[in-house]
């Protein structure tokens, strides 16, 4: 069997981050050094969210850059990991009975590439994207996530790629640093003290969570991507956070 590979979530933040040096890409780098080499990945962004549970099977997935209004040089950064319809396939069979649509057309969106480019800067390692079935409720996504755990005995390393708080507001794009606000800050810890807690039903049911929650999470899709790595996680597995942040950027590590 090969070496069971970690399970990480990470907050993503400002697609600019793809170009800069700062504690948080230097954390990504860092993070890249330590995990064990990975066979694929499998990521979930928050970027490829829409109607329909999906995965990408080109060879040489593109780069998309899904934004608008950001510096030329952004645009030309290409991350040119090759794909696996193995592995795609894979997933394909191991989400049934749910249906998951073959993907041609989607690649790599900046939710994935934007903190691979530190993590694993060769783009050697063959990269699958799996959507977000935006028609369907937080427990659908954590009991699919579940059942793709194995994959981690395999080699693969599942990423998923958000922001636990993901208000524009609490973030400084560009050079100015914003004080987080206090709601913001409160949901991220209460949100890590529930992950180490083991018991994740509270973080699945956010939205019962209160104003706290309402506001870090106007619009689930930063969110959601964090219940597949939950999901993927074992009993009493290790919880680390190798990325702090009180600003949404905050990474979830198991394993
Ligand atoms: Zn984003």
């Amino acid at each position: 069997m090969d070496q069971r590979m970690p399970a990480i979530f990470f907050g993503h933040g400002n697609p600019l981050n793809a170009l800069l040096e700062n504690d948080y890409t230097s954390a990504w780098v860092r993070i890249g050094k330590q995990l064990p080499r990975p066979k694929a990945i499998l990521c979930v962004s928050a970027h490829w969210y829409f109607p329909a549970t999906a995965v990408t099977t080109s060879t040489r997935p593109r780069t998309i850059h899904d934004f608008g209004g950001f510096p030329q040089e952004l645009y030309q950064v290409e991350y040119p990991a090759p794909g696996s319809p193995e592995l795609a396939n894979r997933v394909r069979a191991l989400l049934a009975p749910t249906s998951v649509e073959l993907d041609e057309r989607w690649g790599l969106d900046h939710g994935t590439w934007s903190v691979l480019c530190h993590v694993f800067p060769q783009a050697d390692i063959p990269v699958i994207q799996l959507s977000i079935d935006e028609t369907q409720p937080p427990e659908y996504h954590y009991e699919i996530g579940k059942r793709l755990m194995g994959l981690r005995d395999e080699g693969i390393l599942i990423i998923g790629s958000g922001n636990i708080v993901h208000n524009l507001h609490t973030y400084a794009w560009g050079s100015r640093s914003v004080e987080p606000f206090d709601w913001a800050v409160r949901f991220e810890k209460q949100a890590r003290e529930i992950l180490l807690s083991g018991d994740y039903a509270p973080l699945i049911a956010y939205e019962t969570l209160g104003r706290d929650a309402t506001l870090s999470v106007p619009t689930p899709e930063h969110y959601l991507p964090l219940l597949y790595v939950m999901a993927v996680s074992r009993e009493g597995e290790q919880v680390s956070f190798p990325v702090d942040g009180v600003d949404g950027m905050l990474a979830v590590q198991f394993g």
